[in-house]
């Protein structure tokens, strides 16, 4: 069956089942009294026309605002209910919120970040994005500069204290803080790369103030001793 015949069988079913209830058929295909008239979301406002195929035409407003012609017959019948919103929020309201898998728009991720709901932002993947990168652009008025990066205050997850970083130097530089602090009490003390203990900075050897090879010297020369004497003792095994 063609494309045609279909639509042909359709439309004389519909008309069928008008006169069925008892309407006459002139009266239903009227559309100065369609004017006015609810279908659904849509409200009929006037007669515009035919479409390509001869139908006729009536341009309805939607409750959302969007003004758009219908083919009477699909208004009459009950397939055109909306300018397309009234599916989508009902996609929306079925899938989203009873699907067994909804946790209320907010999850962590693997790496621990809260993320939140919202498929409408710039930085969002798969419809979620971390919510202290949405936080911290509220609180800024604007996109994040490149290379900026937000650091989470004494390392919590929980999003209530953030700083924004301008490169990625400076962030790492409030870890190590944060960390020293930790371990140690005071934030400037850095840890030895050998003994592993926090020392304050007069007694260690630090190449670069950010990210530089730290030790104490007595641990270096031991470590470089050890190294040498190792060095040594493996020559003999490896030949026997
Ligand atoms: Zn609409
Ligand atoms: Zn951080
Ligand atoms: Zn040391």
């Amino acid at each position: 069956m063609t494309e045609l015949r279909k639509y042909q069988e359709k439309t004389v079913n519909m008309v069928r089942d008008e006169i069925k209830k008892g309407n006459k058929v002139n009266q239903v295909m009227k559309r100065k009294e369609m004017v006015g008239k609810r279908f659904g979301r849509l409200t009929g406002l006037c007669a515009n026309g035919r479409d390509k195929r001869g139908n006729k035409l009536l341009k309805c407003e939607c409750d959302c605002g969007n003004i758009k012609s219908y083919v009477i017959y699909k208004l009459l019948n009950g397939t055109s209910k909306s300018c397309g919103c009234l599916k989508m929020d009902i996609h929306a309201s079925r899938v989203r919120e009873k699907h067994p898998n909804w946790r209320g728009g907010k999850h962590i991720n693997g790496a621990g970040y809260v993320m939140i709901y919202s498929p409408e932002y710039h930085r969002m993947h798969h419809n979620y994005a971390k919510e202290h990168i949405v936080m911290a652009e509220k609180v800024l008025g604007k996109h994040l500069p490149v290379g900026a990066e937000i650091h989470h205050y004494q390392e919590k997850i929980d999003n209530n204290k953030l700083v924004i970083c301008q490169d990625h130097a400076y962030h790492m530089f409030l870890h190590v803080r944060t960390r020293a602090f930790i371990a140690s009490g005071d934030v400037n003390y850095r840890k030895c790369k050998y003994c592993k203990e926090y020392d304050d900075p007069k007694n260690l050897f630090i190449s670069d103030i950010y990210s530089g090879v730290i030790y104490h010297r007595k641990c270096n020369n031991e470590y470089q001793k050890n190294r040498n004497s190792y060095a040594i003792k493996r020559i003999p095994n490896k030949h026997n």
